[in-house]
């Protein structure tokens, strides 16, 4: 005799573990019936989900094994790549018809490798479209002063559109202080607290919106998943990712709960959304468990785990178990390949929006 876990619909919260055998002839027989029921296997040799129906009276059901669906890639690589495709030909248009070449300032302050990593992907990305970058490079010891005075030039210069402070910055820095500098037309991160405070507010349209949570949210569009009266979990409340995708998430009428690392039953709430975003920072946090058959998750975590078969001596993985995943959602983001590619594509498009509004070019 095998078992399965079952969600049971007539209890949201419900999980149980049933035993069933299995004849010849492919069918299975239940012990115990509840009504309808999402099914989805852990033992690897059967159909990892089916759904059952039968009549509430009957005691026991059968059904035919079904072949084993598996959650569809939510390729956010090629999407990124289909994006900068149409940002380049927005940029041309742009430069043909009103001679105007969008520009992106980036300040990076200190030698950490992985800000000097993700600065130089922007550039080249940048480069990629036709977006002018200008690059500022400033030691750690560089005085708030200093940097103060470079986003003021770049506030006045008309020939750029965008400006970007890389974070984390040195401790001695205030970054509320540098952030709040960055003048709401030129905000391309969309982490100044009138775009934060335009964003949750019903009715206001922010000028930008933060670049990973905005390519969470174009994932969904382009895959055509459906937002409106759905339940989003987003898991995970940083200002950069988790509070605004939940703004998002409620603007586009879901009905969102935000888990975060004080909630109580983290995994039950999860399990109730059709939409999971998780951004936690914690390796395969969200397991199979956590999830209802049929979810879309999308995933933003990017957690290095030890791997001694990778030359680098660790590989990236989010904070879902892609593999568990794989067996019960109806779609989900790989790490990496997923979230990652859609940030830089989503501030090219704010630096390329932005130039538009400057020159009221639609
Ligand atoms: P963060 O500022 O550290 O925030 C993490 C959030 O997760 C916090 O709200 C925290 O709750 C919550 N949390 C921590 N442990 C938890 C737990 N056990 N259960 C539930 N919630 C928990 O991180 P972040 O900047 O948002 O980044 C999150 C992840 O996304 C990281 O892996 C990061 O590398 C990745 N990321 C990826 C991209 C991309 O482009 N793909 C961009 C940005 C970030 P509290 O608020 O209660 O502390």
């Amino acid at each position: 005799m095998a078992s399965i876990i079952f969600t049971d619909p007539f209890s949201a919260a419900a999980v149980h573990r049933l035993s069933f055998t299995r004849f010849s002839n492919g069918l299975v027989s239940l012990r115990r019936f509840v009504g309808p029921l999402h099914v989805f296997s852990h033992t690897p040799t059967l159909p990892r989900a089916l759904s059952l129906h039968a009549p509430r009276s009957s005691r026991f059901i059968t059904a035919s094994m079904a072949a084993e669906p598996s959650a569809k890639v939510i390729d956010g690589k090629s999407v990124a790549k289909q994006i900068r495709e149409e940002i380049s030909a927005e940029v041309t248009k742009l430069k043909e018809a009103i001679g105007v070449v969008p520009g992106l300032a980036v300040i990076l302050v200190g030698d950490r490798k992985d800000s000097a990593t993700y600065v130089r992907n922007k550039k080249k990305a940048c480069e990629s479209v036709g977006i002018k970058s200008f690059e500022v490079n400033l030691p750690n010891e560089a005085s708030e002063q200093e940097v103060l005075k470079y986003i003021s030039d770049f506030n006045g210069d008309p020939s750029v559109h965008g400006i970007l402070v890389q974070l984390p910055l040195p401790s001695h820095m205030n970054e509320q202080n540098i952030l709040n500098a960055v003048t709401i037309e030129k905000d391309v991160d969309g982490f100044h607290p009138l775009n934060i405070g335009l964003l949750a507010m019903r009715g206001r349209e922010p000028m930008f919106v933060p670049c990973t949570p905005k390519g969470c949210i174009e994932l969904l569009h382009r895959y055509g998943v459906d937002i409106k009266g759905k339940r989003a979990v987003v898991i995970g409340r940083s200002n950069i990712v988790g509070m605004p995708a939940a703004l998002l998430l409620q603007r586009e009428d879901a009905t969102v709960t935000i888990v975060h690392s004080r909630t109580k039953n983290p995994e039950e709430i999860t399990r109730q959304a059709d939409i999971i975003i998780s951004a936690v920072g914690q390796p395969n946090m969200v397991r199979g468990s956590w999830i209802k058959p049929g979810a879309v998750i999308i995933d933003v975590g990017i957690n290095p785990v030890e791997d001694a078969n990778s030359p680098r001596g660790y590989r990236l993985v989010g904070d879902v178990c892609y593999d568990e995943a794989c067996k019960i959602a109806a779609a989900v983001t790989p790490v990496p390949g997923g979230v990652g590619p859609m940030t830089i594509a989503m501030l090219l498009s704010n630096t390329v929006s932005s130039a538009k509004r400057a020159y009221n070019f639609n």
